[in-house]
């Protein structure tokens, strides 16, 4: 399905082509820093479909939690984290696009969870956390 984004300021815009099968939630510690949050919600799209406007910061993180370096892209304005991919000039083979920043987030269900062992305790029970539609 076709995929677009943009960062919370408007600066930086994705689109592309995406696997809705494909979609995943990380619980990696890494995800959890970088985030702010608990876990990520993640989705794959393939370099040759991938078009970005305006130009993110990037951080590599040289000592990810899965062994491989990462390039992680953030909107310097804003700061809302974009994707992430392997380090490199030029187009990269993937992208591991922040799910939480498209349109079609409604569409985009997790079908797998990944560095599950190191999940918030919580996070997999949220069901059972009081709710208000709005804030309290
Ligand atoms: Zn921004
Ligand atoms: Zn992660």
């Amino acid at each position: 399905m076709k995929i677009n984004g943009a960062c919370q300021c408007g600066n930086i815009t994705i689109e592309g082509e995406a696997d809705p099968e494909s979609v995943r939630i990380c619980h990696c510690t890494d995800c959890q820093t970088n985030s702010g949050a608990a876990f990520r919600f993640n989705v794959p799209v393939p370099g040759n479909t991938f078009r970005m406007t305006g130009k993110p910061t990037i951080y590599i993180k040289t000592t990810a939690e899965s062994g491989r370096p990462r390039a992680q892209a953030f909107c310097p304005t804003c700061g809302t984290p974009i994707y992430t991919t392997s380090p490199g000039e030029g187009q990269q083979a993937s992208y591991m696009v922040r799910a939480g920043i498209l349109a079609q987030r409604d569409q985009l269900m997790p079908r797998l969870q990944i560095w599950f062992r190191s999940a918030r305790s919580w996070a997999t029970g949220l069901d059972a956390i009081p709710k208000v539609e709005k804030q309290s």
